[in-house]
């Protein structure tokens, strides 16, 4: 196979530029010329030598057959044309199949770069139940698809002819008078080639797709909801946004949208549910079922003897949401307890003396001297919530008179 048997090597020097050993793997390689290739670039301030020198150590090592030639015979075997000829890549164009173009600067980019097409994004509602029980969703929209008939040429022929009217600029300078011997030049996009620059003749248009490259296609999007995802989670289909000539089609972003639910709150993996209890209920105990997320019912019952005070919270271990990383993990279910005293607004002197006798006895009464000494006041009762509007309002009136200015107030209270 090889014309002449060319001297053993054992060459290193590739494998030193890119700062990996000799037995690294597809991966290492990638990411070490990733980072080299970054630092050396010419358009940040590189140097172009040593640019050509990763790109090359690259363009070895990451064909198993240069790399075997290289291994085995050195460098100079890779020149000799032992590596199946052709010349080697240009530094350029190995970096830009990396990070899709240059930086933007002179020397690399070159205008054949594909456009990045736009990302689609739609929002996806899901209830408590879906992102604890995990769901599949279907989504049905419509996108651009490049025309099957043309492959998205827009002719029968594939050629695309220059515009007349602009001249393939897509923009188009008109100029008028507007006044003696004043001339105005107005530049705006042509309107026979609506900016593209070019024109397919109509009698060379695809009949499937009228010349337009794309056509419109119904598409159903099947969205697996995992177990413990986030509201304002993402879901990514890459590359499924519309497509158009010459452009690296977009994602489809869905970002989820969690429904309120009546019951359960949920922060991180935990959830939260209000409970009320009666009075009678928080001293002497309870029980009652709750439905869970699955559709489970939970008992949930107080310990004999125990007294729930308003306000207290309960955990159960486990009965949180699923973690979305580990959805056999749970989180903790929190019960918070509300008590409702009795409505009605007095107890009889007869049923005190008798709570009396069964309730830890009252604390702290004054001696008749005591109350003597004190002066008399009288309690109504109030509505607190009110109480604290009327004085937001009165502060937002006050605030007014200082600058006489009838304006909206400036400082918008956020308290709920
Ligand atoms: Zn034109
Ligand atoms: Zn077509």
């Amino acid at each position: 196979m090889f014309g002449r048997v060319p001297r053993k090597s054992n060459s290193t020097k590739y494998y030193e530029i890119l700062g990996v050993s000799k037995n690294a793997s597809q991966d290492e390689l990638k990411k070490a010329y990733k980072k080299a290739a970054i630092k050396n670039h010419p358009d940040k301030g590189g140097d172009p030598e040593k640019f050509k020198e990763v790109s090359q150590a690259y363009d070895v090592l990451s064909d198993p057959e240069k790399r075997e030639i290289y291994d085995q015979y050195g460098e100079d075997a890779l020149k000799e044309g032992m590596g199946g000829g052709g010349p080697s890549h240009n530094p350029f164009d190995i970096f830009e199949s990396f990070f899709g173009g240059g930086f933007g600067g002179s020397g690399s980019s070159r205008g054949r770069r594909k456009k990045q097409g736009e990302d689609v994004v739609h929002s996806l509602k899901v209830s408590l139940e879906d992102l604890y029980n995990g769901a599949s969703k279907k989504l049905s929209l419509s996108r651009d698809v490049l025309c099957s008939k043309c492959r998205g040429k827009g002719s029968k022929s594939g050629a695309t002819g220059k515009c007349y009217g602009c001249q393939g600029t897509g923009m188009k300078v008109t100029t008028r008078q507007i006044g003696l011997g004043m001339i105005q030049q107005m530049q705006h996009i042509c309107p026979e080639c609506r900016g593209s620059g070019e024109m397919i003749s109509d009698r060379d248009k695809c009949p499937h797709c009228k010349g337009n490259k794309v056509t419109q296609e119904k598409k159903v999007l099947e969205v697996n909801v995992e177990k413990g995802m986030q509201h304002g989670q993402k879901i990514v289909f890459e590359g499924q946004a519309d497509e158009a000539p010459d452009t690296v089609t977009g994602d489809i972003v869905i970002i989820l949208q969690l429904k309120e639910h009546p019951k359960f709150k949920r922060k991180f993996d935990d959830l939260y549910v209000e409970h009320s209890l009666s009075l009678t209920e928080a001293l002497c105990g309870f029980q009652f079922a709750l439905t869970h997320l699955d559709g489970r019912q939970l008992l949930i019952k107080s310990d004999p003897g125990e007294v729930i005070k308003p306000g207290q919270y309960k955990a159960i271990n486990d009965e949180g949401m699923p973690n979305h990383l580990r959805p056999f993990i749970k989180g903790k279910l929190y019960i918070h307890f509300n008590v409702d005293f009795p409505d009605s607004g007095f107890i009889s002197p007869e049923k005190c003396r008798a709570l009396e006798t069964i309730l830890p006895a009252r604390t702290s009464r004054l001696t008749d001297m005591e109350v003597d000494d004190c002066e008399e006041t009288t309690m109504h009762d109030v509505n607190m919530e009110e109480e604290m509007r009327r004085k937001q309002q009165q502060q937002y009136r006050e605030a007014y008179d200082e600058d006489d200015e009838p304006s909206m107030p400036r400082v918008q209270c956020a308290q709920q």
